[in-house]
């Protein structure tokens, strides 16, 4: 039974109710979820499970689970997991989630600025990552910096459709990152839109809107191989 994954229509959703499903090899599989779980460079979500007699389960990781289109919520060393059909509120830990989609989305913004292959990249809570297939050292840190706050400050809405395998395979153009493969096979794939700057594939978690980011600097440009670029991107936190 797949998982349903509430973060994907609704990537504010901090909570939700959900019933165990079972334990897989990698961890607790529920039958619906807030938990992102670890892909396309994006971290795993980290949380509890609340019980209904007061109790917590620390939830260190989540990972895709054994099962297609399942979710594994990884129990801290020496948990008792709860039994298969137990009720439990799910919650992750959202000030650490909602700076992954600031920066996940800040990164769809740098591959707007950059408009050269992707040949990876990382999303973290603190910084994040894109490394680029550029051959000439052509890029400058201050004006790349000056570039994506522009793109934040114009406080553009960010939004998601859908489209089938078909339709993004007639498309190749949409898809940037060559070394994270969009998640299709499930006979659509989800697009995530910049209005008017950015559509690519993608099953991360974003804002709303670009503005939510917040002020952003590129902190470092490093040479990775004779053609990769790495661009390490930073919150520039007030105050
Ligand atoms: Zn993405």
């Amino acid at each position: 039974m797949a998982t349903e994954l509430v973060f994907r229509n609704d990537p504010y959703a901090r909570s939700c109710q959900a019933a165990v499903v079972g334990m897989d090899s990698r961890g607790l599989v529920l039958d619906r979820t807030v938990f992102y779980p670890t892909g396309g460079g994006q971290p795993g979500d980290t949380g509890v499970l609340r019980l209904a007699d007061g109790s917590a389960l620390r939830v260190s990781d989540a990972l895709k689970g054994e099962a297609p289109d399942t979710v594994a919520h990884v129990l801290e060393p020496g948990t008792t997991p709860p039994t298969p059909g137990t009720r439990l509120t799910a919650e992750i830990d959202w000030e650490r989630r909602h700076r992954h989609m600031r920066m996940h989305t800040c990164l769809h913004l740098l591959s707007a600025v950059l408009p050269y292959p992707v040949t990876g990249g990382q999303v973290g809570a603190d910084r994040g990552r894109l490394d680029f297939d550029i051959p000439e050292a052509i890029l400058e840190k201050e004006e790349l910096t000056r570039k994506l706050n522009e793109l934040v400050a114009r406080d553009d809405a960010v939004s998601q459709r859908w489209i089938s395998d078909a339709e993004l395979a007639a498309q190749p153009e949409l898809v940037k990152t060559m070394a994270v493969k969009p998640p299709t096979g499930q006979g659509k794939v989800r697009l995530i839109e910049v209005a008017g700057l950015d559509l690519q594939p993608c099953g991360g978690t974003h804002v709303a809107r670009t503005g939510e980011i917040g002020k952003v600097e590129v902190a470092k440009i490093e040479k990775k191989g004779r053609i990769n670029r790495r661009v390490v991107v930073a919150f520039v936190e007030a105050e």
